[in-house]
């Protein structure tokens, strides 16, 4: 057995976690800047909660509500520029993955002076400034990750950011948040979530400690499946979700994605299909394609309490609803683009130019 294995994320999961570990915040700095998106985290009631708990632990703060959706390169650039002119020492992400993912980002070029190839580079001059993640969504595990994942135009694709020093120190998860999720965005973050277990269950990077991690994940999902084909979702379930997400995004820190990740990139580029939404479309006939030669499929589908990889597919079509149409250009570029990607390697068995297309033209209307 051989296996690196590294969580250094201090995690606080339940209702009023952050009210609950106020003095966690005092360990993090000074003086906080807390980043958002533009309204969820001011409906969902978390910024409210971060906000108390600074004041009641004397700690002053800055907010930056402006990051979108799948932010860029060049939206983190402008965020950093307002936490070095609002004096902050660590920075606290609330939100989806693009909060949190722009939190880390943000934190390194607070501190560094860099190009874009060096903010890809993982190794920094200054050490990215500590970093809480509070996310509001099931789906990116993004607060126990050492990812940040930024729409690059110079590239015309999102890419990847990764190293040990924009881990988060402490995560608080409170389930509650993400009740006030739409039904699109929960199936969508949900998938996401799955897309996480089941390709990190599969990765060549997988382990032995990471496996009933990801296995734990697929069976929770699984159990949630019935329920998010509904209108209304429980508490219960988002309790499940949030801590499947969790589970997943600490499988992922160590095995990395694979080419359902490196494929549903160029979708969310260019398409602006939903970044979960994108990984779900092509889960299906991922799994088909690697159904032949890897055992492992079979796990998979267990865990999430189906009969087949078919079954499967059913069941995730009825979430996802009517799939979107690809022209044969397109088909062609984000083939092209999605071999470029450097998850791409993780997968196995290995494919090819030609596989990854026969993936695209199965999952997609043509
Ligand atoms: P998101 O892009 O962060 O947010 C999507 C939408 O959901 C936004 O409109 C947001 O509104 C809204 N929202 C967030 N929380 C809500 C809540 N509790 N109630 C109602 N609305 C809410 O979505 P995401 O799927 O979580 O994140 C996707 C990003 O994460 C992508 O860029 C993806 O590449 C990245 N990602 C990162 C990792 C990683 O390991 N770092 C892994 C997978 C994916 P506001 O804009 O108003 O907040
Ligand atoms: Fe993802």
């Amino acid at each position: 057995m051989e296996f690196r294995y590294y969580m250094p994320v201090k995690t606080f999961f339940g209702r009023n976690c952050i009210e609950k570990n106020s003095r966690e915040f005092m360990l993090l700095g000074e003086k906080a800047l807390i980043v958002t998106g533009k309204i969820s985290a001011e409906k969902n009631g978390s910024l409210a909660d971060v906000k108390k708990t600074l004041e009641s632990v004397k700690i002053p703060y800055a907010h930056y509500n402006r990051i979108k959706p799948n932010p860029s390169v060049e939206d983190v650039r402008e965020a950093s520029l307002f936490a070095r002119e609002s004096g902050a020492d660590f920075i606290i992400g609330i939100g989806g993955g693009s909060p949190l993912d722009a939190a880390k980002a943000i934190a390194i070029l607070a501190v560094n002076d860099i190009d874009d190839d060096d903010l890809y580079s993982g190794i920094y001059k200054n050490r990215p400034l500590p970093i809480a993640a509070i996310p509001t969504t099931a789906g990116t595990g993004s607060e126990v990750t050492p990812y940040s994942i930024l729409t690059y135009s110079r590239i015309s694709n999102k890419k990847s950011i990764g190293c040990d020093s924009i881990f988060p120190a402490a995560a608080f998860l409170d389930p509650v948040y993400t009740a006030t999720l739409s039904s699109e965005t929960t199936i969508n973050t949900a998938v996401d979530a799955l897309s996480h277990a089941i390709e990190g269950y599969l990765s060549a990077r997988s382990t032995d400690v990471i496996m009933p991690y990801a296995l734990e994940s697929i069976r929770l999902i699984g159990e949630c499946i019935p329920e998010l084909k509904e209108i209304k979702v429980s508490d219960g379930a988002r309790e499940k979700l949030l801590y499947a997400s969790m589970l997943a995004g600490i499988v992922i820190a160590h095995t990395g994605t694979t080419a359902v990740h490196a494929m549903g990139y160029p979708l969310t580029y260019h398409r602006n299909i939903d970044h979960g939404r994108a990984n779900g479309l092509l889960l299906y006939h991922y799994l088909k394609f690697l159904e032949p030669s890897i055992e492992k499929v079979n796990h998979i589908i267990n865990a999430i309490g189906m009969k087949s990889v078919d079954e499967f597919g059913k069941e995730i079509d009825k979430l996802l609803g009517d799939k979107e149409m690809l022209s044969e250009s397109e088909l062609e570029l984000f083939t092209k683009t999605a071999m470029t990607a450097k998850n791409i390697s993780n997968t196995v068995p290995l494919p090819e130019e030609k596989d990854i297309r026969k993936i695209f033209e199965k999952s997609f209307k043509r």
